[in-house]
């Protein structure tokens, strides 16, 4: 296939994409058949990219406080501004709060700048909220944060353990490798460990559903298990790891008693044993662990406890086994090379280390060198709260959505003297803080390199032109550090540049000592970066351009100065803040499956706002029942920390006492579902990750006196309701609505709401409490409005049919306020297959009229779920709803 070859830039799978044209000049998006990520495997998200491009919605100009300018005075506003605080405060009142949507080369600017030319490490990055806890267990156990499993080894492993992860929704295609994988070798076995039965789970031999918050009491059981039935591997424990006995005497007297860890995890004692024989009886054993380990003020120990089950069986660094740290972000691996944490130096190196350090400065030669820890990302909000931290720059993220007690950090940039955002995006609920706005180049415009979660550096290439005066982030970070007083050091041509600079530092002083070492490629040409193969580190200079592609080898060594790995002892601890009487359910908050971060592209994708179209709070049925819910109506969800208005679901995934809410809703898209600003902002003492996964919350049923939606050609102004929430659609924009006060003069309201047209009908019957109104122009449907007292609504599908007709027949008008169509099977309810825009309605029909037994017989007849895989499980899951 022709085209351009590139790398997703959504989640840490970091699948090749080939961007190309289509006949008629479209852009059109193709999973990279070569690429070792994916083979040619897209997800729905990676899918849709096609529909996120376009100019509409982009930053595409320099603004300084509200004014267009030019890029001059916009980079001089932002290096003096820079500067003169530095000047009056030090280095450490200033700060950069970076995303692991910054590819390599952006990281290693920023960073060079921040901890080698203003002399501060407070640089941190949205990289903190999804995996340091990682990090900093891989750090403790490896000397060095490795990740010592590949993809290739899923496939060859006999047991995977997936513990917080719904790889289903999160990883799809990695997920779509092992069910592959399983299918091939269907004795593989798959265990999954989550407090919800999410999709992954329809695929799981065995689920756990383990009590939030316990994991290290699950995996000190395991260990205390393995070692008292004879499973450690004495010798390998011996000869390359140090600490098992401490380890193992906390794990014995936290968990050696198999019923108490059933108890403590709230699971059953014999699938407990069951999951512990099935780890013991499998030697390629990998468990796979994700944002349910890594977001919790336990995550370090979470990770390690994992690790420790690995050391002890010697199941790590050889095909088919170990412990698997996999990413969110598509390149929090790449941010991690170069530093861009408040907690590392560069390439690896340690910012406590003296001499990592001198490597460091001198390699940079640079003027100063931070040589204490910066802020991590919930203490730097804090302290711009306090005041102590005067400017800030945020690169491609937006806090005000995702870091936990959001509210807070909105305020603390409303505290801060300077507050630069670089974004490609306009409106975000973080720019509306900004003083300064730097047009950044997007996704299709950028070139160089991301590193996904199995150590894979790919090329992001560019097959778009720079719109407006959008600019890459390296140029823009570089030319502030030029004016900054640093031209020399930051004289850098194209990405090429950079990358092969930050190749240098990593190969300085490592001589074997540091697993990060891509020195090869130090001297590749700007063409040989041009046609970069995707290549796995470690490239040291002594293989040159290999590709370290196999898993470490024991053989290698671990990264301490013994070279030896190390047990980490880790007492189980539960969440800091528990439910009580006033919070009774435990807050757990993550992703859904077609949407991206804070939806600030993915949101721009008709096929993926249909899946999930607004934000929701799943609870347990009984929970639901007893506060007087139910699915469609509206519940307040309130913390310590703020509240949310969100839709009732009821999936079926929750334990009773458990609620989850996704992370994706902003301002931007609904009045009340940003979930960040209900997130306790208690983070790990070790990685400083937030704890998102465990938040006490109350849930209340939303008094609204009445309900409804419009459908309208446009967005509507929504500054007068109670209650919002709006998804662009393919033919229409969808506002569901709410308020807390009756309608005195529906009719009046309604006009005011959606305008006028040619024509407008519509129906009240005030005893019910319904109104519904219709606007049509040139026999076009312009807008509908429907109302009514409860939840109780017609399905959107079919009204939102009506705005692709270029007439409305006789029949559409006869049952436009009836918002129903005549044929049977018209309305399908939500899309469950993205690709094909196949509806839930659809799907349940084909299996119940033609007894359709499997997801590849409803992909027969449908063509549901054959694409990239995404809603196999949901298919699953209406086959056995049948
Ligand atoms: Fe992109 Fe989907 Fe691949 Fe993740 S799994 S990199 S979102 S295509």
């Amino acid at each position: 296939m022709t085209g351009t070859r590139t790398t997703c830039p959504y989640c840490g799978v970091g699948c090749g994409v080939i961007a190309g044209r289509s006949a008629k000049g479209a852009i059109t998006i193709a999973g990279d058949a070569d690429h070792p990520a994916n083979f040619g495997r897209l997800c729905s998200k990676g899918s849709a990219l096609g529909e996120t491009l376009g100019e509409s919605g982009r930053l595409l100009h320099p603004i300084v406080r509200g004014q267009r300018v030019d890029w001059n005075v916009a980079l001089d506003t932002v290096a003096h501004g820079f500067a003169d605080i530095v000047a009056k405060h030090g280095p450490d009142a200033v700060a950069f709060y970076a995303s692991g949507q910054l590819l390599t080369e952006d990281y290693y600017v920023a960073n060079k700048l921040m901890k080698g030319y203003i002399g501060s490490a407070n640089i941190d990055t949205n990289s903190r909220l999804c995996m340091s806890s990682a990090v900093a267990a891989h750090k403790r156990a490896f000397g060095e944060d490795l990740v010592p499993v590949s993809y290739a080894d899923l496939e060859v492993a006999d047991l995977i353990v997936l513990v917080g992860s719904n790889a289903a929704w999160c990883h799809p295609v990695l997920f779509q490798r092992m069910l592959a994988a399983k299918a091939q070798r269907p004795q593989m076995k798959l265990v999954v460990i989550d407090p919800r039965r999410t999709a992954t789970c329809e695929f799981a031999d065995l689920h756990l559903p383990v009590k939030a918050g316990t994991d290290v009491w699950l995996f000190n059981g395991l260990l205390a298990w393995l070692h008292r039935s004879g499973f450690s591997d004495a010798a390998f424990v011996e000869q390359y790891t140090s600490g098992m006995a401490q380890a193992l005497a906390v794990a014995d007297a936290t968990a050696g008693d198999t019923a108490a860890v059933a108890r403590a995890c709230g699971l059953d004692e014999r699938q407990l044993v069951e999951f512990f024989a099935l780890f013991a009886r499998h030697e390629r054993a990998i468990t796979m662990f994700s944002q349910g380990v890594n977001q919790s003020s336990a995550g370090t120990d979470k990770a390690n406890s994992i690790i420790n089950c690995h050391l002890a069986t010697a199941r790590i660094g050889l095909p088919g086994m170990g412990p698997f740290s996999i990413t969110g972000q598509p390149n929090a691996m790449g941010g991690r090379e170069v530093g861009g944490m408040a907690t590392m130096l560069a390439s690896h190196m340690d910012l406590e280390n003296a001499q990592h350090r001198r490597t460091v400065q001198q390699f940079w030669n640079s003027p100063a060198i931070a040589n204490k820890p910066g802020l991590k990302a919930v203490d730097l909000f804090e302290a711009m709260h306090a005041g102590k931290v005067k400017a800030v720059w945020i690169m491609a993220t937006n806090p005000v959505v995702s870091l936990p007690d959001a509210d807070r950090v909105r305020e603390a940039l409303r505290r801060c003297d300077l507050v630069v955002v670089s974004d490609c995006i306009a409106a975000t609920d973080t720019n509306a803080l900004a003083h300064v706005l730097l047009p950044a180049a997007a996704w299709g415009e950028k070139e160089g390199t991301v590193t996904n979660s199995e150590r894979r550096i790919s090329r992001q290439r560019a097959f778009l032109p720079l719109p407006g005066e959008a600019k890459p982030d390296w140029w823009i970070v570089a030319q502030v550090a030029q004016r900054m007083g640093h031209r020399e050091a930051f004289a850098y041509e194209n990405a090429h540049s950079i990358f092969v600079e930050h190749a240098a530092l990593s190969g300085e002083d490592a001589a074997g000592n540091r697993a990060f070492d891509i020195s090869g490629l130090a001297e590749i040409s700007g063409s040989e970066y041009e046609s970069l193969p995707p290549l796995r580190w470690p490239v040291p200079a002594r293989i040159a351009r290999g590709d370290g592609g196999d898993s470490f080898s024991i053989a290698q060594r671990f990264y301490h100065p013994d070279g030896r790995a190390r047990f980490i002892a880790t007492a189980p601890e539960l969440p800091v803040h528990r439910t009580s009487q006033e919070f009774p359910f435990a807050l757990n908050t993550g992703r859904i499956r077609d949407q991206w971060h804070t939806m600030t592209r993915s949101g721009r994708s008709p096929r993926l706002t249909s899946h999930i179209t607004e934000a929701y709070v799943d609870l347990h049925g009984d929970d639901a029942e007893r506060l007087g819910l139910r699915e469609g109506l509206l519940a307040q969800v309130t913390t310590r920390w703020g509240s949310a208005i969100v839709r009732v679901r009821c999936s079926g995934e929750m334990q009773p006492g458990s609620i989850f809410v996704p992370i994706h809703w902003s301002d931007q898209f609904c009045s009340h579902g940003r979930i960040g600003a209900l997130v306790n902002p208690v983070v790990d003492p070790i990685s400083g990750e937030p704890e998102f996964k465990h938040t006490p919350a109350r849930v209340e049923r939303f008094a609204a006196a009445w309900f409804g939606f419009a459908l309208t050609r446009s967005s509507i102004d929504t500054s007068s309701l109670d209650w919002w929430t709006r998804s662009d659609g393919t033919d229409c924009v969808r506002t569901e609505l709410a308020g807390q006060q009756s309608l005195p003069d529906v009719r009046a309201w309604a006009a005011h709401l959606l305008g006028s047209g040619e024509e407008q009908v519509d129906y009240r019957d005030d005893s019910k409490g319904v109104y519904r109104s219709a606007v049509i122009s040139g026999n076009r449907l312009q807008s509908v409005l429907f109302i009514a007292r409860n939840a109780e609504l017609p399905d959107r599908g079919w009204l939102s049919s009506l705005f692709r007709k270029k007439v409305l027949s006789i029949a559409d008008r006869d049952l436009l306020l009836l918002g129903a169509s005549a044929r049977p099977g018209a309305d399908h309810g939500p899309v469950v297959c993205s690709c094909f825009g196949v509806a839930r309605g659809a799907i349940v029909s084909a299996i119940s009229k033609q007894s359709l037994q499997t997801p590849q017989d409803v992909g027969r007849v449908l063509r549901a779920g054959t694409n990239c895989g995404s809603c196999l499980s949901e298919i699953k899951q209406l086959l056995a709803a049948r």
